[in-house]
């Protein structure tokens, strides 16, 4: 048989979660080659040590994901073209500020029968409209592009508590059968369906409401505030939001919750820096882009727990803004 070979584009938090799950899978699946290179946008750690070469020598991400091994069949890779040269399946998972820049540097260099997998939270605004991720990479790269997303904390899924995870797929179901069978393990447990925007749209958005819940939090209003803001929200939103959202725990929320108790005084991109060690947070510039297409529509109104975030996160509104607006 053709063996599929994989490589994950990324290797951030969730990209060393998603390279080792794939491993392991791809150790006991007959048509999957063993090997799965990794994408490693190359530092130098505080040691000297690159870290592609730190990962391969002790099978760990010692800066985004330490202390977990990743399998042995994991190959870091510091050469993005030589990274994605020889595969057929593409997992695509780094902030997704990146991604365009990486969808250039990888066009014509990838084979002709490759199919991709988004499991980036985000979009791109253009003038055009919004793109999401999955429409991105379609777009430069001419690649079928299916995404996989859900309540999925990379750290829990690291050390095998169970969760769960939807591929959105749009018209070839044996494709997403192959990508359930690539990600699916016991303590990960992955179904397909056939909505490849109302799957990626989801997991956008609810790195925004994680925002919400991160500022009630930070203003220590407590649960039932948050339930509250979090329901009003939803209700008014209902249109777009299909999905249980998955606010708590998350980068997002922790991050939202420093800036509410600070009143807003130190910004996201500092918090980033202080809490994160060079993970990266999605929530604040998705409320942007969701602000944006917002604003270009003429929908802020219809839309008012995403165009509050906003104007919390740019400093334009207080953070207490979170729990006024859902009163009037
Ligand atoms: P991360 O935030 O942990 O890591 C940041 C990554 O970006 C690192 O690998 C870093 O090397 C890389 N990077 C930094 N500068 C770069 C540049 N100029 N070009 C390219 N890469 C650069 O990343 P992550 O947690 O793997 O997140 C990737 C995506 O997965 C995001 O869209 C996120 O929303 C989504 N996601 C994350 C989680 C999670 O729990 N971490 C869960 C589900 C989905
Ligand atoms: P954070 O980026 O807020 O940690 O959320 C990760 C995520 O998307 C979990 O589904």
């Amino acid at each position: 048989i053709n063996k599929s070979r994989v490589t994950v584009v990324g290797s951030g938090n969730w990209g060393s979660v998603a390279a080792k799950l794939i491993a392991s899978n791809t150790l006991k699946l007959a048509d999957f080659h063993d090997e799965v290179r990794m994408w490693v946008y190359e530092e130098v750690l505080p040691s000297g040590d690159k870290l592609s070469e730190v990962i391969n020598q002790t099978n760990e991400n010692v800066k985004y994901l330490p202390g977990i091994k990743l399998g042995n069949n994991v190959v870091a890779v510091p050469d993005l073209e030589h990274a994605v040269r020889d595969a057929n399946m593409l997992v695509f998972v780094t902030p997704h500020q990146f991604m365009e820049g990486i969808c250039k540097r990888i066009s014509g260099k990838i084979r002709e029968d490759v199919e991709a997998i988004s499991l980036i939270k985000g979009m791109e605004v253009k003038r055009e409209g919004p793109c999401m991720i999955s429409s991105l990479i379609t777009e430069h790269l001419g690649v079928n592009c299916c995404v996989l997303m859900g309540a999925n904390i990379a750290n829990e899924i690291a050390v095998e508590k169970f969760s769960e995870a939807t591929v959105g797929y749009k018209e070839n179901r044996e494709i997403a059968e192959k990508w359930v069978r690539l990600f699916n393990t016991p303590y990960f447990m992955v179904s397909a369906v056939q909505d490849v925007a109302g799957v990626e749209l989801c997991g956008t958005l609810k790195n925004v409401v994680a925002l919400a819940a991160g500022f009630v939090d930070g203003l220590e209003m407590g649960n039932n505030t948050k339930a509250a803001i979090m329901r009003i929200g939803l209700r008014r939103n209902e249109g777009l939001f299909q999905a249980a959202v998955l606010i708590l725990g998350g980068r997002n929320r922790k991050c939202a919750e420093a800036f509410a108790r600070n009143g807003g005084k130190r910004s996201f991109d500092e918090l980033e820096a202080d809490m994160l060690q060079g993970q990266k947070l999605q929530g604040v510039s998705t409320a942007k882009e969701v602000y944006e297409v917002l604003s270009h529509r003429g929908w802020l109104e219809l839309f008012p727990l995403f165009a509050t975030v906003h104007e919390i996160c740019i400093g334009s509104l207080p953070p207490t803004s979170i729990v006024e607006y859902s009163q009037s």
